[in-house]
């Protein structure tokens, strides 16, 4: 049966923390919903006519084909800001006989799905939750669930049951002030706030998991991000730049195109090897990589560096080495993992998608030049005096960042 009124498929996308700044909200929302707009633009088969557009709080999606509803849901659900997405139908009257055959005509379809009933299959469960957005309109959210729940029933006898509890079916009734929303299902998004409100970072991008965990948990909180990797080419190999390449496209997925600019390392670490204890290699190197790309950051105007460092991972990590690590620049480095552990860095980098490329056995620059015995409570003075053997640093500095070369990595 078909309503009167006229009903058609809608995507709702819901943000959270966004809806929570104050006078800057507009500017938020504009934002997510540029985000919006472009990741529409990406999905083949999504004509000109889809619309997306902010209403009352929320942002909703209409006029693309039914089939593409998953991919689209699935796609704003990789958008920073965005809380979750629903695929539901809009009733453009507000009538309680035309809301009562539109929430019909959806468990209708549902019960169709679910192959229900059957001899294998019980009635689906259902519950229904009246959401009231207009307090003007005359009936209240129970009365109007009330209703609801009564019609489905009515009409789809035998096939459906009311459960209060663990119903199959969660089937919301959403009344705002021009229209009416029925879904029965939330797509959940990551939360966050949307790219570009919060800074740009350069991230120091290795091929391990942390540092594409921390870069995402960045870019999760508004941060643009541009990568800095380094490599020491010919003793790492070109597939491990290319598996950097790959993490970067997975995190484009998130941020947008990415700029990656890599370089070798390799005229540091051969002086550093020749002319420093070995025990300080590990932290010589680090500072050297700090340095390279504060010199990026300040001219890509940058105004963060971002490391996938852990308090205690490793020796370069513990409090000593991060002290005189941070110690060479002046920018403020994010360390967004410092305090996690790490298989709950693992979690994040699986529910991301970097953890099976992360983990392909690929040599990084700092295995190459590993010491034996690495010094793990380094002391500012000693590092110091170990670095003047190196003479003018910044000879050293140019010299690797003449070998940078810049790649624009689009999303995988
Ligand atoms: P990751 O898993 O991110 O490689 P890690 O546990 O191997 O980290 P370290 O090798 O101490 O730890 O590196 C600490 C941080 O230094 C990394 O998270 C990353 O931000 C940066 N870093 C390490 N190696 C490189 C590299 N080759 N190029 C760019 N940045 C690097
Ligand atoms: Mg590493």
């Amino acid at each position: 049966m078909e309503t009167a009124c006229s009903i058609s498929e809608v995507i709702i996308v819901r943000y959270g923390e966004v809806s929570l700044k104050g006078m800057n909200r507009p500017w938020f929302e504009e934002l997510l919903l540029k985000r919006v707009r472009a990741a529409l633009k990406k999905i083949p088969g999504v004509q000109n006519g889809t619309q997306a557009v902010r209403e009352d709080g929320l942002i909703v999606v209409r006029g693309y084909p039914d089939e593409k509803g998953k991919e689209l849901a699935e796609a704003f659900s990789k958008i920073f800001g965005v809380a979750s997405i629903s695929i539901g139908k809009e009733l453009a009257s507000r009538e309680l006989g035309d809301i009562c055959a539109g929430a019909v005509e959806w468990m209708k379809r549902v019960c169709e799905q679910k192959g229900a009933p059957g001899e294998t299959r019980a009635p689906v469960t259902f519950k229904v939750f009246g959401k009231r957005a207009d307090k003007t309109w005359p009936v209240t959210s129970p009365e109007m669930a009330a209703s609801v729940g009564a019609a489905v029933l009515k009409a789809l006898c035998g096939k459906v049951a009311v459960d209060v509890h663990s119903p199959e079916v969660s089937l919301y009734v959403h009344l705002r002030r021009r229209n009416v929303f029925i879904y029965d299902d939330r797509l959940k998004g990551f939360g966050g706030l949307p790219i570009g409100t919060n800074g740009k970072g350069i991230t120091l991008l290795s091929g391990g998991i942390d540092s594409p965990v921390a870069t995402w948990m960045m870019a999760k909180r508004g941060m643009s991000v541009e990568a800095v990797h380094f490599h020491s080419y010919p003793f790492t190999s070109k597939r491990a730049e290319e598996k950097v390449e790959d993490l970067t496209a997975i995190l484009a997925g998130y941020c947008g195109r990415i700029r990656l600019h890599s370089m070798n390392l390799l005229p540091a670490q051969e002086q550093i090897a020749e002319k420093c204890p070995e025990a300080m290699m590990t932290i010589l190197i680090r500072r050297f990589m700090m340095r390279i790309a504060e010199q990026i950051a300040l001219r890509e105007k940058a105004g963060f560096l971002i490391t996938g460092e852990s308090l205690g991972q490793v020796a370069s990590q513990t409090a000593a080495s991060i002290s005189v690590t941070d110690k060479v620049v002046g920018l403020p480095v994010m360390r967004p993992l410092i305090g996690m552990d790490k298989v709950d860095i693992i979690k994040i980098a699986q529910e991301i998608d970097t953890y099976e490329t992360s983990i392909l056995p690929y040599e990084d620059c700092c295995t190459v030049f590993l010491p034996r015995r690495p010094n793990t409570s380094p002391v500012l003075e000693n590092i110091e005096r170990a670095e003047s053997a190196l003479g003018d640093l910044s000879i050293i500095e140019k010299e690797v960042l003449s070998s940078e070369v810049v790649t624009i990595v689009n999303p995988a």
